[in-house]
């Protein structure tokens, strides 16, 4: 168990450092290479493209990291009971990130808070998902999905302009990167051409990823259910309809939120559920 916790403990320090490494990688690789060979200025592209192309990715990398901030500057702690001790609810299995509370609420292990309508832990941010935040969540999903994979058609079209490479053949997407390895070591590709090749890979894994992840989310948020039930097997005794669920995380300027990472919804007045809990020792 405590090794087990040890490795969630270096998850939740690595994840977000691979994360920021990663964001500064795409951002030097547009401006220093992507956008200079795509379009040069010297070259028949006008101005406008370069222009066009930047406001795009900016916008894209804007919501991405506004959203990933508003995600950890609103947390899903509980707001009413700071002072509560965490009791376990006799059903609590004694995860090994976390405990289920008698009041409905989680007790997340790595946060050290008690946590209204906990989704899950997310490593990349260092925090729960759950009722504040889950929009946030939700959007930095789909712009880093955005992101990714605009980037992997931009690195797309700097291998052709740059090294000539034909991406025509869709197999050539399978077969370039134990090509590009062979000739590394052999010498017949730089260490450039090897990078933009994985980072090819890796925007269209987190793409995909964050692609899949984001539907999953919306689903479950439509449905009134939480990754944390839904593990439990709990089912959502009061369903309540899917418009109302979707309303209740999005707000009712959801548009606005949709384009920008601005707050759309008071969540703090969610944090109703009575406190009838009995204090006593915890259980775990
Ligand atoms: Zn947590």
């Amino acid at each position: 168990m405590f090794a087990r916790m040890l490795k969630l403990r270096l998850l939740n320090a690595v994840a977000p450092a691979y994360f920021f490494a990663a964001t500064a990688v795409t951002f030097i690789l547009h401006f220093c290479f992507f956008l200079p060979t795509i379009f040069p200025s010297s070259g028949e592209s006008p101005i406008g493209s370069t222009l066009l192309h930047t406001v795009i990715f900016l916008f894209l990398m804007f919501n991405a990291l506004g959203n990933y901030t508003m995600t950890i500057k609103y947390p899903a702690e509980s707001a009413n009971d700071p002072v509560v001790i965490p009791v376990c609810s006799p059903d609590c299995s004694d995860r090994i990130d976390a405990h289920y509370l008698l009041n409905g609420r989680h007790f997340c292990k790595l946060c050290k808070k008690v946590i209204f309508k906990r989704d899950h832990h997310c490593f990349f941010t260092g925090n729960c998902i759950g009722n504040r935040n889950m929009r946030y969540f939700i959007m930095f999903c789909i712009y880093t999905s955005c992101v990714c994979l605009y980037s992997l058609v931009l690195g797309v079209a700097f291998l052709t302009v740059e090294y000539s490479i034909s991406f025509e053949n869709p197999l050539t997407f399978l077969t370039l990167l134990p090509i590009s390895t062979g000739y590394f070591f052999t010498g017949g590709v730089s260490g450039l051409q090897l990078f933009l090749v994985i980072m090819l890979y890796v925007w269209l894994g987190i793409g995909l990823v964050c692609a899949g992840f984001c539907c999953q989310q919306v689903l479950l948020v439509a449905r009134g259910q939480t990754w944390c039930q839904l593990q439990r097997g709990a089912l959502v005794k009061t369903r309540s309809p899917w418009r109302s669920n979707l309303r209740g995380v999005f707000g009712d300027r959801w548009g606005l939120g949709l384009l920008l990472p601005v707050r759309t919804v008071e969540t703090d007045s969610d944090d109703h559920t009575p406190h009838s809990i009995i204090q006593r020792p915890h259980v775990h």
